[in-house]
Formats: C-alpha cells, sequence, structure tokens
C-alpha cells in the first residue's frame, strides 16, 4: 500500500491561506519510527511535514498534494492539541476529496479524544489507533490491503455501519521492540534537506531564516514516573492509553544508531525530554559515556530536559561528553513557591536542593535554563516574589529563567479534576478545542481564553509580569 503520514502543525493564518506563523513544528519522535516499521513490512511510506511544504512553496495546497501523491491510507499525528483544527480540516479535505481513502489518527491529543473524534467528527477521521502504534498501524495496512475486517487489532477504534467500535486487544512495545525502531531514517521524509525543527516559526519565515535550527528530537524512553498536573503525559495517561506502568527505554546500542544516522545527515544538535525514573539514574551518565567512546568529545550538543535534579555522576559526564557551547540543561521548577511546586509538579524539589544543583553545574560551566510559570490561585504579589527569585538564581548562580503560561491540555490532572486544583475550566471535549484552535488560527484570543482557564487573577499577574519583562527589556536596551 501507498501510504502517507502527515504532520500538520497549528497555522495562524488571519485572513490569508497562507502561513502567517506556525506552532508546533516539531514532530512527534514516533513518526520516524511507525514509518520504518510500515516501510519494513512492505508498504511504501512517506512523511510529509506540512509546515515544511508550505514554507518550500508558498502555493503549497494539501490537495495538489494528495492529488499528486495518490496514497491507499493516510496517518495523521494528533499529538499535540494546538494541531487538531488544522489536522481535522487537512483529513477533512482529504476525505472530500478522495471519500474512499482511510484516515487513521494518532498520538497523544488523538488517544485521549479518540471516541469524541470519531463521533463528531466523522467526514474527518475513520479510525483512531490510541496508545503506541507501531505494530497496529501495520496490522491496519494489512488488513486493508487484503480487504480484511479490522477487529482483533490492537489499540483500534473505529467506526463500522456508523457505529464506533472499540476493540479490545491491546498492544505496547517490550524493551526489543522498542530498541529496533528506526527514529532518525530521513529517506522517508519529503523534504527532508529543508527539516528543521523550531516549535515556533514567527510570521515571514521562510525556510533560509529557519534553517539553521537543527536540534533532533532524540527518542530515548516513553512513559513518565510522575503525574504534574498540567501534564497531559503523564503517568495515568500513559496508563490508561499505552498501558504501560513504567517506563520503557532503549538500549543504548540503539539510541547510538539514531545518533550516528543524525550525525550523517549534518546535524549534531540533540534535545532529550524525560522523567528520569528514580530507580535507574545510570541509564543517562552511561549514554553519555558510551557517545563520547564512539562519537568523541565534544563533538555533540545535548538540550537535555530533566524532571528531576541531575546528580554529580549526571554532570560529570554531561560535561565530559557535549561542546559546552549549545549544550544546556534545562529544568522546570515551575514555581519559586515550595507549597505551590509541591503541589502542582510530580516530582519535587526544595529551593535548597535546587541551589545545590545550580551550584554544581556552574562551577562545571554547565549552562542552564529553568523554565517557571505563574500558576492558578497566584497573584501579583506571589509574581513579584518569583521575579526576586529569578534575579537571585540569575545572580548567584548564572542561570538563565524564562516564564512561560501553561495552556489547558487534554488528559492532564487539573483538565480531569479541575475541583482538586480549585480551577474552572473553559474547554473540555474536542470540539471545545477544535474551536479554539479556530479562532487561534485567524483571530486574536484574549489571554484568559488561550490559558482555557476562567481566572481573572492568573491573567493579571501574567499581564503584570508581561509589563515588567517589557520594561527590563527598554532598560537593557
Ligand atoms: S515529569 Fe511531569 S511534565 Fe514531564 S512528562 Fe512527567 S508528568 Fe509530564
Amino acid at each position: 500500500m501507498k501510504i502517507l503520514l502527515v504532520h500538520v502543525p497549528q497555522i495562524y493564518r488571519k485572513g490569508s491561506p497562507q502561513a502567517g506563523g506556525m506552532f508546533v513544528n516539531i514532530m512527534a519522535m514516533g513518526l520516524f519510527s511507525l514509518a520504518s516499521e510500515l516501510n519494513n513490512a512492505g508498504h511504501s511510506v512517506r512523511i510529509v511535514h506540512v509546515g515544511i511544504e508550505m514554507l518550500s512553496d508558498p502555493a503549497y495546497r494539501s490537495e495538489v498534494l494528495f492529488a499528486a501523491e495518490k496514497p491507499d491510507l493516510v496517518g495523521f499525528s494528533l499529538n499535540w492539541h494546538p494541531q487538531i483544527y488544522e489536522t481535522l480540516e487537512t483529513a477533512g479535505a482529504l476525505k472530500k476529496q478522495f471519500p474512499s481513502v482511510p484516515v487513521f489518527m494518532g498520538g497523544f491529543t488523538a488517544s485521549v479524544f479518540a471516541e469524541e473524534l470519531l463521533r463528531d467528527f466523522p467526514d474527518c477521521v475513520d479510525i483512531v489507533i490510541r496508545g503506541d502504534s507501531e505494530a497496529p498501524a501495520v496490522m491496519l495496512a494489512h488488513a486493508l490491503r487484503d480487504k480484511l475486517g479490522l477487529d482483533g487489532i490492537p489499540n483500534l477504534i473505529y467506526r463500522r455501519n456508523g457505529v464506533v467500535v472499540i476493540n479490545e486487544k491491546l498492544w505496547t512495545p517490550g524493551p526489543r521492540d522498542f530498541s529496533s525502531y528506526d527514529f532518525a531514517n530521513f529517506s522517508l521524509l519529503k523534504n527532508a534537506e529543508h527539516f528543521c525543527s523550531p516549535y515556533l516559526l514567527p510570521p515571514g519565515s521562510t525556510l533560509a531564516s529557519i534553517a539553521s535550527h537543527r536540534i533532533f528530537y532524540l527518542a530515548t524512553s516513553r512513559g513518565c514516573t510522575v503525574n504534574c498536573a498540567f501534564c497531559g503525559g503523564g503517568q495515568n495517561t500513559h496508563r490508561q492509553y499505552f498501558h504501560r506502568t513504567r517506563p520503557l527505554f532503549r538500549d543504548i546500542d540503539s539510541v547510538l544508531r539514531t545518533m550516528n544516522s543524525v550525525l550523517d545527515f549534518g546535524w549534531n544538535t540533540f534535545y532529550i525530554c524525560f522523567k528520569m525514573p528514580d530507580d535507574d539514574r545510570a541509564y543517562y551518565p552511561a549514554l553519555f559515556e558510551a557517545a563520547r567512546k564512539r562519537f568523541g568529545r565534544g563533538r555533540i550538543r545535548m538540550l537535555f530536559e530533566s524532571a528531576i535534579l541531575p546528580d554529580e555522576k549526571f554532570l560529570s559526564e554531561f560535561s565530559d561528553t557535549f561542546n559546552s557551547e549549545g549544550s544546556q540543561l534545562i529544568l522546570s521548577p515551575t514555581s519559586h513557591d515550595e507549597a505551590v511546586r509541591r503541589r502542582f509538579l510530580g516530582s519535587f524539589y526544595s529551593n535548597e536542593e535546587l541551589e545545590v544543583f545550580l551550584a554544581s553545574a556552574h562551577l562545571r560551566k554547565i549552562s542552564v535554563l529553568l523554565y517557571y510559570s505563574i500558576l492558578p490561585g497566584q497573584n501579583i504579589a506571589s509574581t513579584r516574589e518569583l521575579i526576586r527569585h529569578q534575579a537571585m538564581l540569575g545572580k548567584r548562580f548564572g542561570a538563565a529563567c524564562q516564564t512561560m503560561p501553561i495552556e489547558l491540555e487534554p488528559g492532564a490532572p487539573w483538565a480531569l479534576h479541575p475541583e482538586r486544583y480549585n480551577v474552572r475550566l473553559l474547554r473540555r471535549s474536542a470540539r471545545d478545542y477544535y474551536e479554539h484552535h479556530r479562532r487561534m488560527s485567524c483571530e486574536d484570543v484574549p489571554v484568559k481564553e488561550r490559558l482555557g482557564f476562567d481566572d481573572d487573577d492568573l491573567v493579571m499577574s501574567l499581564k503584570f509580569f508581561e509589563a515588567w519583562q517589557k520594561k527590563r527589556a527598554a532598560v537593557s536596551i
């Protein structure tokens, strides 16, 4: 079968059919492993990144692409909720053009909203793979090719005679499967030479303006051991939709193979985003040491996002292995206030522990970026404290701090149990998210609605913080 796997970013159009900026240009890492497994099973597969296509050809239209490619089956990656409007619109256009071509979706958002997508968007999607998709997608492609029924295919939810059917059988890869997948087969990606990965593309971006943003998101694990209030990818989501209770790790040789493919492709900057399980602190130091032996000291730049405080062994292997120019450790203390941090973050550390870590990283000349936010229940007084806390960390340890609002996302604990966090939600269903992101595509949406919480204090605090940032920027100019 000829199969297209499509990534559609959120596209800001503001009255124009073409992009006035895009969001979520990073493709889900699993698109590569999914494409490789389908390819290995004998299908002809192409990954299409609609953002890259739009930048490559200002007159790009998905209808023209679909007519040229003539796929037998199309899969859309619906991992992050900001993609929902544009992804469903693109899938709907395809279904209108080729009503007989089956369309499936997968990813976190598709998994959380599977039944709703099939029920409320019947003109856009026929099948959802809920959870991991490599083996189910291969079985789906074989079944469609051989004109067999879809019952018995694990993780599948689909419509049969207008009724939503949920297959009972579940599947999740084991460590051996997971380590056998190819996460960097660039030959399967259309226009791979233009591939790059800035999360947000500002209006007016061109292929030339973003060409230097070559950061490869490196899959090392799936799963998480905790539940942060705001995260739709925590332990409970993995347990409910991905059928795993503990994180799954790739073996180190398999990760090195991916790194080698990426280096051969000409990129040398990697991004690992993970929750280090508390019982396996040895994995990443061992990976770094193996990468140093295989690729040499300082050849690679590493951006490493950690949910817990890295220990001394980690810091020493990190600084011995990666190029200090362009490498960074990224943590999200989220709040300066320990009580707030304990309430919203799945893995707590105190400010004192944070400072011990920062002092050690500073001594080793490792750059550190700390992400903070202003959370529901906070106000202008606590925002002033946040500003003081960040200034102190910058002055004492050279840590860079960024403060970003956190939007409501599907499947997150505070979206499922708003009463536990004392928040009032502005959206709940797939249709709500679709409508919200339809507006985001073409209008200036007020801050409160962008966040998804009915919380005036939160909006005031964010505005106060933004005003302070602008004032500081003006002073430093
Ligand atoms: S550590 Fe928190 S933010 Fe990171 S994946 Fe786990 S639940 Fe989500």
